[in-house]
């Protein structure tokens, strides 16, 4: 089969990688990819959200199959386009894609079928958000309704912050439409965890959990980031936990879009707090997470391609999914001053040696200038340890980064150290 990715992130490459290992893919294309993607696909420049274009690459190389991989085409209806021009697509329509395209939509749809979320409320006009914002005690969340390129949350923990985001959000628009309309919510605490799900209408396949690290320095300090680390799986989380996610937060999910004639059909994402009255829904995506997908391709045994085919047949059911007892460990090395501004073209060096450690390097902002790999966004790479647990991936993964550099390189020192305590 000849495959397209669309996107051109860590999470991509991670696809790509995984899609390469199966007999059945002959070749892969990906759009627009980057230095790294180039060295298994075939890398066209063009746009995630040219649908038209997309098209047309995909009808011009004979391609028999899409894969989508980041939310906002997804939120836009990438989906819709593919099928209404008969090409085999995987990824959720646009109408199942508002579980994460819409905070409201998604807080609304939990309350009504009772799955376990944060109290909120939601608000369209300011002044009301307000009132209701000043009879809250801290810590208190303020989430942008609509996408926001991962910023579109506040954790605050005073109401003069939580007021301050509620401002930029409503009045000044910083996030412009998106943040219209916002959800007020309850500060739940607890440890995260994610867990990523193939699902194809009622069939829920979960992946192996997985946990991120949000904010850009060591301890949990600084801003928060797309993401700086992941690892999988959780030695230090009761596994009773994560099968009470599946059971009661995941498959009355998928039940639920299904009630809604919104059936799901892709990979959902949830985004969980294990609080002390149970495990609670934080967020849901409409697609795999980045970097989270960079540790559980890695222990995926069976073949992606034939699981992607399995959903587009409706028979995810009567596939049986396999995964490593491997542990997985990913460093992000970022750009110096991301998640603000921050220099591109920087060269990388070290790759191979990486490589050659066996350590998987995914590569997430790289381009290819003058022959050389040089840094094009803030996060640069993902740099993955394998290992019999996670203090043995854990030791690879830094090994493997301490092989690596650019200028002003920058990667948490701490991933996965909450899995060792
Ligand atoms: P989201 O974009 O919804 O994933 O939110 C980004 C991050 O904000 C999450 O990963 C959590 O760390 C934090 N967060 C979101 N909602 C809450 C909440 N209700 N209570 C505590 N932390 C939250």
């Amino acid at each position: 089969m000849r495959v397209l990715v669309i996107g051109g992130g860590g999470r991509e490459h991670a696809i790509v990688w995984a899609l390469s290992k199966s007999e059945k893919v002959k070749q892969i294309f990906c759009a627009p990819g980057n230095a790294g993607i180039a060295e298994l696909a075939e890398c066209a420049p063009i746009p995630v959200n040219q649908f038209d274009d997309l098209i047309t690459y995909t009808k011009d190389n004979a391609i028999d199959l899409v894969f989508v991989g980041p939310d906002d085409p997804l939120a836009d209806g990438i989906v819709d386009a593919f099928e209404a021009h008969n090409i085999p697509v995987y990824g959720p329509r646009k109408n199942a894609a508002e579980i994460e395209g819409s905070k409201i939509f998604m807080k609304d749809l939990l309350r009504k079928y009772n799955i376990p979320t944060a109290k909120y409320e939601t608000f369209t006009d300011y002044e009301a958000a307000l009132a209701y914002l000043r009879e809250q005690s801290a810590p208190i969340v303020v989430k942008a309704d609509g996408l926001a390129a991962g910023k579109g949350v506040t954790v605050a923990y005073s109401i003069e912050e939580a007021e301050k985001a509620l401002h930029d959000m409503m009045v000044d628009k910083v996030f412009g439409q998106s943040g219209g309309s916002v959800v007020i919510e309850e500060f739940l605490q607890g440890q995260e965890m994610s867990i990523l799900a193939f699902v194809d209408g009622e069939t829920v396949r979960a992946m192996v959990p997985a946990q991120d690290h949000k904010p850009v320095f060591d301890d949990d300090k600084g801003p928060n980031t797309g993401g700086m680390g992941t690892y999988s799986p959780l030695p230090h989380i009761d596994p009773a936990l994560v099968e009470d996610a599946i059971e009661n937060i995941i498959k009355p999910t998928a039940k639920a879009m299904v009630s809604e004639g919104r059936p799901f059909r892709g990979v959902l994402f949830a985004g969980l707090m294990i609080t002390s009255s149970g495990v609670k829904t934080i967020e849901f995506n409409a697609r795999m997470g980045d970097p989270e997908t960079q540790v559980v391709l890695p222990r995926l045994k069976t073949d992606l391609l034939d699981i992607v085919l399995a959903s587009l047949n409706g028979r995810l059911d009567q596939l049986e999914i396999e995964w490593s007892d491997e542990a997985a460990v990913c460093v992000i090395a970022a750009s110096e001053g991301y998640p603000a501004a921050y220099p591109k073209g920087r060269a990388i060096t070290g790759l191979e040696a990486a490589k050659a450690q066996g350590a998987l390097v995914f590569h997430a902002g790289t381009a290819l200038t003058d022959g050389e790999i040089v840094t094009s966004g803030g996060r640069v790479l993902g740099i993955v340890g394998l290992g019999r647990d996670i203090a043995e991936a854990r030791a690879r993964a830094y090994e493997a980064v301490s092989a690596v550099h650019f200028e002003g390189m920058h990667a948490r020192t701490d991933i996965a150290a909450k899995a060792l305590r």
